[in-house]
């Protein structure tokens, strides 16, 4: 754990993203600092082991690698921020952010398009802790004032939603949670913090699955909580206590990705709203689910409070024959079939909200297709698409 640094100029994000956490004097003057893999720190002497004097004390409690990148994503976050957890997966920086700050007896409010480990970590850990969850429709925004209770604690929000991409309206909630004295957790996964500034907008812990944007090179399982001011200690204490700590050459891989994430999340967005504006005018999509279209009920929200888009939406088809939509997907040589995403490459999955979802029902009207898409070049990916349509119109 660190804290930002304090600048004066306040730099544009892109800047961030390069200058962030940079110290090169501290490693001989070189651009990137060495991965340090550590445990025992060594002090010199008996009266400096006593009095644990020393920059660093022990591998798990933070080494100069960890370190530059925490400095980085909280310059990155900006000023509402006071400092980062460096977790070794998204989940365990959603489930560390959560037990930061319930007790037993409280009860939290969580978004109905949470990530679905989200939803099962609240259903299996923290109600055997004695913490209730009631799960929300994400549309519902101010409104969720109805909700609570005497011993709400903490609201949880993502937008958009997992593979539905529903936008929720952050500021509008975080004004009715701190009105009744919740805290209100993001994760902030789809727009990272170069597209979405969850301090700005009211958010006290902001979460981020590092394996995704991040990371970029689907070469690593990383997350990261943001801390603000108030929530920062409890935070701390929690991961301290729980023995957390990402591994040095994660962490490593972290900070390079952060590096170019500008350039990437440019290209990410500029492909995936292209190849977007590209389905909505096929004849066997229904629908296309991705905020950044003007079509999207959630334009509005999207346009207001984000500065971009990333490559991952999803697309509703026309009804169709479950093996047509495999001769769809199984056509495909461009989109690889996999979780995650946030990698250079792109990707497809088959889902199904209707499965998990309890306080909205999810009925699209066809088969729902998520997407991310990746930085190759857009002609071959939507050539890749049209021969997945044919074999899906060859087998309807
Ligand atoms: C992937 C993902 C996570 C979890 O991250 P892991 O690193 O896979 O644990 C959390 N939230 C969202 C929105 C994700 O897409």
């Amino acid at each position: 754990m660190a804290k930002k640094t304090d600048r004066q100029t306040p730099l544009k994000p892109a800047t961030r993203l390069v200058t962030g956490g940079r110290d090169s004097q501290a490693y001989h003057g070189f651009v990137n600092p060495p991965v340090f893999h550590a445990s025992t720190v060594l002090y010199p002497t008996a009266e400096d082991q006593v009095a644990h004097r020393s920059r660093y004390q022990y591998g798990r409690r933070g080494t100069p690698t960890s370190e530059a990148l925490e400095n980085a994503l909280a310059e990155l976050e900006g000023p509402g921020c006071a400092g980062v957890a460096l977790l070794p997966s998204g989940l365990a920086a959603i489930s560390t952010a959560l037990l930061s700050v319930v007790s037993a007896g409280d009860h939290i409010l969580v978004s109905d398009s949470a990530y679905r480990p989200t939803r099962t970590f609240c259903d299996s850990v923290l109600k055997r802790l004695g913490v209730e969850t009631t799960y929300f429709d994400p549309l519902l925004n101010a409104k969720i004032a109805g909700l609570f209770k005497p011993n709400t604690r903490a609201v949880f929000v993502e937008a958009p939603g997992s593979q539905s991409f529903e936008m929720q309206d952050i500021p509008a909630i975080a004004q009715v949670a701190h009105e009744k004295g919740a805290i209100v957790l993001m994760d902030n996964t789809w727009a990272t913090p170069l597209y979405f500034n969850a301090f700005d907008k009211g958010v006290d812990l902001s979460i981020q699955a590092g394996t995704k944007y991040i990371g970029g090179h689907s070469d690593i399982m990383f997350g990261t909580v943001s801390a603000n001011a108030a929530t920062l200690p409890a935070l701390k204490t929690t991961f301290g206590n729980m023995g957390l700590c990402a591994g040095p050459d994660d962490i490593y891989l972290a900070l390079r990705g952060l590096r170019t994430l500008g350039v990437r999340l440019a290209r990410h967005q500029d492909s995936a709203l292209q190849i977007a504006r590209w389905f909505e005018k096929r004849p066997e999509v229904l629908r296309v689910l991705h905020p950044a279209l003007e079509s999207d009920p959630g334009h509005a929200i999207w346009k207001r409070d984000f500065s971009g888009a990333s490559g991952l939406f999803s697309i509703v088809l026309k009804p169709a024959p479950e093996r047509a939509v495999y001769a769809f997907m199984n056509t495909l040589s461009l989109f690889g079939m996999g979780f995650s995403w946030g990698g250079f490459e792109s990707l497809v999955i088959l889902f199904d909200c209707a499965e998990y979802r309890s306080a909205t029902k999810w009925a699209p009207g066809g088969p729902t297709l998520r997407f991310h898409i990746g930085l190759e070049d857009v002609g071959d990916l939507t050539a890749d698409l049209e021969a997945g349509f044919a074999a899906l119109n060859a087998s309807a």
